[in-house]
C-alpha cells in the first residue's frame, strides 16, 4: 500500500473557487477508491487523479501539520 509520504514532501495548494477557512470543504470523496482527499495537498489530489489506484495508507501524523505552540 502506498503511503502519503511515499509521494514526496507536502505540497500545499489552494483549490479553485474556494475561500472558506473551516477545512471541511477541502475534502472530497474519491470517485475511484472512495477515500477522503484533502484538496489542499496536491500529493493526494494527484494520486487520486490516476485512473487506476488504491487508497493511500492512512498516515495521520504526516497528513495534517499542526502548530502545537511553544512554551
Ligand atoms: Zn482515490
Amino acid at each position: 500500500m502506498t503511503k502519503l509520504s511515499d509521494l514526496g514532501p507536502p505540497m500545499p495548494g489552494m483549490p479553485h473557487g474556494k475561500g472558506k477557512e473551516n477545512g471541511q470543504d477541502y475534502f472530497y470523496s474519491c470517485a475511484t477508491c472512495g477515500q477522503k482527499v484533502d484538496m489542499r495537498d496536491f500529493r493526494q489530489v494527484m494520486w487520486h487523479e490516476k485512473p487506476d489506484h488504491e487508497p493511500l495508507e492512512p498516515e495521520p501524523d504526516a497528513t495534517v501539520i499542526e502548530f502545537t505552540g511553544k512554551k
